[in-house]
């Protein structure tokens, strides 16, 4: 893998991919009801793509079978949609996924509640969505991979959260992922430094307890070893010279 650097016209391009990815998120977000399958949250997902003339970079990578992970509750990542899995009043929701738009890729994720939430999981939420946004202030010319992740893991866990250790962000363009990594913990400073043109995914997921996580038989769910609640949150940013540009907006 390597760091890519975009020309403007391919971040236009990277612009509209993140613009559907968005839309397909909470077109799937604002339907989410108790009684519902993670399955037919994947299905609102590929819809909306479909709708857009794209696809899902998700389906096929590293043999993910889905257009989304949707990761409920102690789910960190990672969920795979399943007929068998329902939602239920107070349950959390991530749903993870991207576009390929002209040969472009996007990839953002939000974590929405079904329903009311206890107090505990609101929190979790907040806290992990404000940083997402520590870290994506740090996003600048100049500055290095680290002045993120120190960010994010600063926000949380000065908050008593657990930051998952063992995944981390990463660059995006014509792959889902590319160069660098971008963990959520590290030291200030250090890492490969920021320039203009290149595009990253910071995604903060952090537990409510500890930062240990395993993975489920199937090979794919990635849950927290307390059993603890889980959020995760992600945009995709471009670095100009004006500073951070999210992608991954309406
Ligand atoms: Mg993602
Ligand atoms: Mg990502």
């Amino acid at each position: 893998m390597s760091v890519t650097i975009k020309t403007k016209s391919e971040l236009a391009i990277m612009r509209e991919a993140g613009k559907i990815t968005c839309g397909a998120i909470w077109y799937a977000g604002e339907r989410l009801r108790a009684g519902m399958t993670t399955l037919e949250v994947d299905k609102l997902i590929g819809a909306f793509y479909a709708k857009y003339g794209c696809r899902s970079a998700f389906k096929g990578l590293y043999g993910f079978p889905a257009n989304a992970c949707i990761s409920v509750n102690e789910e960190v990542i990672h969920g795979i949609p399943k007929q068998s899995r329902r939602l239920k009043e107070g349950d959390i929701v991530s749903i993870d996924t991207g576009a390929v738009y002209k040969g472009f890729c996007s990839d953002s994720c939000w974590t929405f509640p079904v329903g009311k939430i206890s107090d505990d999981a609101r929190a979790l939420l907040e806290t992990t969505e404000a940083s997402l946004f520590e870290g994506i202030a740090q996003a600048k010319e100049g500055n290095r991979v680290g002045d993120i992740s120190h960010a994010v893991e600063e926000y949380c866990s000065s908050r008593g959260y657990g930051i998952v250790r063992n995944y981390c962000g990463h660059g995006i363009g014509r792959k889902v992922h590319e160069s660098p990594e971008i963990f959520n913990w590290g030291r200030a400073g250090h890492g490969p430094r920021l320039s203009v043109g290149m595009t990253i995914c910071i995604e903060p997921m952090i537990n409510a307890k500890g930062d240990d996580v395993r993975t489920l038989k199937d090979g794919w769910t990635v849950v927290t070893q307390s059993g603890s609640l889980s959020a995760h949150f992600e945009h995709c940013v471009a670095i100009t010279p004006d500073g951070p540009v999210i992608l991954t907006v309406q």
